[in-house]
């Protein structure tokens, strides 16, 4: 499938965007209330939403970036989550907070929570996801905090990509 960008329609704006960013980090520094946090980033489809994410948060904070797929070049999940690259710090008795750009079936993010309790005693765990697909969900798990629900359509901008382009675009469209 080719994908033109003039094709795509916009979903959410950057505008719209960068309004949800700064309440989901008000929500987040209400919540860690000044104590350090080391954010998580799921890369490559989170790497926008986290840059813009820290930037808003007031707490002490360290990045870390995991890279992960699922998608491959198709618009549909494999339904396998390939780990391309998840060495962590230790991360024992800290709050760990996961920073992913969208939760499509719910195996990527269900491996990442158990992937960080079967290997760290956290102080805290929370996964906060840019984009929610509630709809497509295959295992019960849930975001903390998400920035929009979006229904099921492929999505891309703002981090998200198809087939490693369109990750730039300021605002989330579909075709
Ligand atoms: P899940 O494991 O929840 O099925 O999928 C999570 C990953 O699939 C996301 O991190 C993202 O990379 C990719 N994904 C899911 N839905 C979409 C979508 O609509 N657009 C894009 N570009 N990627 C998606």
């Amino acid at each position: 499938m080719d994908i033109k960008k003039e094709d795509l329609k916009v979903l959410y704006s950057s505008e719209q965007i960068q309004k949800r960013v700064k309440e989901l980090a008000q929500e987040l520094n209400n919540f860690y209330k000044g104590e350090e946090v080391i954010a998580v980033c799921a890369l490559k489809g989170a790497f926008m939403f986290a840059s813009d994410l820290v930037r808003y948060l007031d707490m002490p904070i360290k990045i870390e970036f995991i890279r992960l797929s699922s998608y491959g070049s198709s618009t549909i999940s494999s339904g396998k989550v390939n780990a391309v690259d998840i060495k962590l710090p230790d991360l024992n008795n800290k709050n760990v907070l996961i920073v992913e750009d969208i939760i499509d079936t719910g195996l990527t993010a269900k491996f990442l929570i158990d992937f960080m309790n079967m290997n760290f005693h956290v102080k805290s765990l929370k996964f906060c996801s840019f984009l929610d697909k509630k709809v497509t969900r295959k295992v019960n798990v849930d975001a903390d905090y998400y920035g929009f629900e979006v229904d099921d359509k492929f999505v891309v901008g703002y981090g998200l990509d198809y087939d490693e382009c369109y990750r730039n675009l300021p605002y989330i469209g579909h075709i």
